[in-house]
């Protein structure tokens, strides 16, 4: 399996990371994809994946620090993406949700920030890893004017949120989608109206691709704790249960998938 989304970069892994590494790989974790979400954790995901050969990086900036950025930002991403271990950009996105810590950082900021990394991926030729929250109408209209690019050039929506018919929007792009831990928590989430069990069976097997989103998303019988890569395997577990496939199947489609979307 692989996890396509991840954050061994943030601090909640600074004490441990090389153990939690080598505990995903000792499992049935092949590969792992290390995601930045701003410019120096991008730059520490870059770092730690010249250390682990099945490590790998994805350089960008979240919406929620598009308020927060030095000049020139993307001359020093676009340096950052042309490393040879990163493999898209991401996570980049709108985010509408309210959250406790954090207000809705302006939202022309967040389209700003987000229209320069679709166009960074475009210019090298990179996937886009999305990050969505309460915003897919609007992510949907920015990604559709790329549309015959982005046709070219697939990439993914990362912990896939939102009703069907954003989904096969998502889906008529040519995109992935990418499930985490949260398929395992009962119930809807905060603002939802579709539970992610129904949007999983509506996405075909071959567009399917597996994350943790460590160390957060924590899935169950583990929640409350931190999260990290080696659940992936639980999250495909889950997962082949709502397709009613086999765990074997789940595990080969999804790897295959992430080997074609990320060209590793
Ligand atoms: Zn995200
Ligand atoms: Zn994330």
């Amino acid at each position: 399996m692989i996890d396509v989304h991840c954050h061994l970069n943030f601090h909640a892994f600074e004490k441990d990371y090389d153990e939690v590494i080598k505990r995903a790989f000792e499992k049935e974790v092949k590969k792992i994809i290390n995601v930045g979400t701003k410019l120096d954790s991008s730059k520490k995901a870059i770092e730690l994946a010249k250390n682990y050969e099945n490590l790998y990086a994805i350089v960008g900036i979240h919406p929620h620090h598009a308020d927060k950025l030095e000049q020139d930002w993307d001359i020093e991403l676009e340096k950052m993406a042309r490393e040879p271990k990163v493999v898209a950009i991401g996570e980049a996105g709108i985010d509408y949700f309210r959250y406790k810590s954090n207000e809705i950082v302006d939202p022309k900021l967040q389209r700003d920030v987000f229209i320069k990394q679709v166009e960074l991926s475009l210019k090298l030729n990179l996937p886009l890893q999305v990050h969505n929250r309460h915003a897919g109408k609007e992510i949907i209209e920015i990604l559709n004017f790329y549309k015959s690019d982005l046709l070219n050039q697939p990439g993914m929506f990362h912990c896939m949120s939102g009703d069907i018919d954003f989904l096969k929007r998502a889906l008529d792009l040519g995109f992935y989608i990418g499930f985490d831990g949260n398929i395992t928590y009962e119930g809807l989430a905060p603002g939802e109206d579709t539970l992610l069990t129904d949007l999983v069976k509506e996405t075909p097997l071959d567009k399917l691709v597996t994350e943790t989103d460590s160390p957060f998303l924590t899935p169950v019988p583990y929640r409350g704790r931190r999260n990290e890569p080696s659940y992936v395997i639980i999250v495909g577990q889950f997962l082949a249960k709502i397709k009613g496939v086999s765990f074997e199947k789940m595990a080969q489609k999804t790897t295959e998938n992430a080997h074609n979307l990320f060209n590793i």
